[in-house]
Parts: C-alpha cells; sequence; structure tokens
C-alpha cells in the first residue's frame, strides 16, 4: 500500500477519524540521509502527525512541528499541507536507543522534557503557534494532549513505526480519532471503549492491517471523505538558498568572497547540496549592497 491520508467521519457524524500511513516517505528519507533505526522511529511518528494535521488543513495553508526534547536527537522539524505533502529531518539522525528487551526507545531519543510547537500558517497577518510539553511517555500522548490543551479538542492519537534492525521502515502510520462538538456521553463511551480496544496501531500494521481494515474496525460505518496520496516532497532550490545567502548583508557575503571564494549549503531536509562560486556570490553581494542602499534611503 502506498503513502496514504484516510479523511472519515464516524461514530454517527459525531467524531474525525483520520489515519495515514507514511512508510515509503520514512524510508525515502531514512535511505537518503541514513537514519538509525530508534531515530527513525521518532521521525517516522512525527511525519505520520504532521500528517494527519497537513490534512485538516485547508489549500495552501501549512503547519510545522518541532519537536524540541532533551534528548540526543535534538530538534525533530516537519513540514506538512493540506495535499499530502510532508518534509522533516532530525538533528541528529545518527541516534539508536534500545530498552533491555531490545525495542526501539523512542522516548528517550526524543528526551522526557522539552517543548513541542505547531505552527499553522493559515494565510493570517500572524501564523498561529501552539504549544505543549513534552511529557515523556510517547509522541502519541504528547500530540493528544497538545490537542486536548492547547486546541481545546477531545482527540485520541496512535502513532505506530516499526523499523528492521537495518533501519528501514516495515510500516509507519498515524490515527486520530478526533470529537466534534456537542457529542453525546454515550458515543464518548463508545469511542472510548474502542480505543482502548484496538491492539497498537504498529502492531495492526506491521501485520498487513490495510489502514482501510483498521478503520472497518474502529467504525464499520465510518463515511470516507477523502483520499489523498501522501508524498516526500522538498521544495528546495538554488534560488531559495540564495535568499538565504542575501539575508546575511553585504558585509557577511563579502567576508564569505574573501575567506573561501565560494560557499556550500545543504537542505536538512533532502541533503541537496548547492554551489555558489565566487561569481554568484559577487552578484548576491552587489544585490546585497543595493538593497541595503535603498533601504538607508527610504
Ligand atoms: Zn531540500
Amino acid at each position: 500500500m502506498s503513502d496514504l491520508l484516510i479523511k472519515s467521519l464516524g461514530f454517527k457524524n459525531s467524531a474525525r477519524i483520520y489515519l495515514t500511513l507514511t512508510t515509503e516517505s520514512v524510508n525515502y528519507i531514512g535511505d537518503k540521509l541514513q537514519y538509525f533505526p530508534s531515530a527513525l522511529d521518532a521521525l517516522g511518528q512525527t511525519m505520520s502527525i504532521a500528517t494527519i494535521m497537513g490534512g485538516t488543513l485547508k489549500k495552501d495553508e501549512t503547519v510545522t512541528i518541532r519537536v524540541e526534547g532533551d534528548g540526543p536527537i535534538g530538534k525533530i522539524i516537519v513540514d506538512a499541507d493540506a495535499y499530502g505533502h510532508i518534509k522533516g529531518y532530525a538533528q541528529n539522525p545518527h541516534v539508536h536507543l534500545e530498552n533491555n528487551n531490545q525495542t526501539l526507545n523512542v522516548e528517550s531519543t526524543i528526551g522526557t522534557k522539552g517543548t513541542i510547537t505547531v505552527i499553522k500558517d493559515l494565510h493570517l497577518k500572524e501564523p498561529f503557534i501552539g504549544y505543549s510539553p513534552i511529557l515523556g511517555s510517547g509522541l502519541a500522548k504528547d500530540f493528544a494532549y497538545y490537542f486536548n490543551i492547547s486546541e481545546q479538542t477531545p482527540t485520541a492519537i496512535m502513532l505506530g513505526c516499526t523499523i528492521d534492525t537495518d533501519s528501514r521502515a516495515i510500516s509507519s502510520g498515524g490515527l486520530m480519532i478526533q470529537l466534534l462538538p456537542n457529542t453525546k456521553d454515550e458515543i464518548i463511551d463508545e469511542i472510548e471503549s474502542i480505543i482502548k480496544s484496538l491492539p497498537p496501531l504498529s502492531e495492526m500494521l506491521a501485520s498487513g492491517y490495510s489502514l482501510y481494515d483498521i478503520l472497518h474496525n474502529i467504525d464499520k460505518d465510518a463515511l470516507i471523505l477523502e483520499e489523498t496520496p501522501v508524498e516526500y516532497k522538498c521544495n528546495c532550490s538554488k534560488d531559495r538558498f540564495a535568499k538565504g545567502i542575501l539575508s546575511l548583508g553585504s558585509k557577511e557575503i563579502k567576508d564569505i568572497i574573501d575567506k573561501d571564494g565560494f560557499a556550500d549549503t545543504v537542505c536538512h531536509f533532502c541533503s541537496n547540496k548547492y554551489h555558489f562560486d565566487k561569481s554568484d556570490l559577487e552578484a548576491l553581494y552587489n544585490e546585497a549592497l543595493i538593497k541595503e542602499e535603498n533601504k538607508s534611503k527610504s
């Protein structure tokens, strides 16, 4: 099954049920940047929740999730949009921690203290920014807490990654069940008991359940509203990095020209490299000078 996001409405139109599979996207970036298993698990889970949050957006809106714990992986940053595009990276992909029973220790990889930041660009004057603590018992609980507290929407989250010893994801996915306003108590009770009865998501996915099977197990009458293919997509370009260099200002660009005579930049999200030779840098230097002159005039 290819990467996918399913948006559905269940429990007599009382709850959103969103499910995603992100295995191929996780392996795409995992292979490219040679992630170690527990780091890939942490990134994969963040990519799955980002895909789901992307699914809650309208077209052209974007969401960025930053998971900043005190663990050795450092920052995890994932971007998603409403079209199923995701990209993400972890600061230190070469982290691997196991529990005593040889399962991956994602909690310690991320850390047990820290902050989750959700930044949504909704094309308003200011972006929406929500914060939530890392509680230390898994990203699914952290993000459920985020939705319940920061967005005041009762939400259950399941995230699951199964990574093999070659550091490839056998499966990676996520599930969100979110109550719509005015849901009756008996339906809330029903949803809670179904969530409790479900096996871990990683187990279901790794044993071959499709997203449709899982949805059917949650609510066989759920109505599928939309199915969106999910794809790892980085929109970096030399031009974007040129803007970054330009923002350093003429003095700093001049320093680079004098010191190195070139600049090599690497995209964190896809590891593409962009080389700026001396003439590229000189053009940017001149552009920066003009900009600064115009600024001082105005
Ligand atoms: Zn890139």
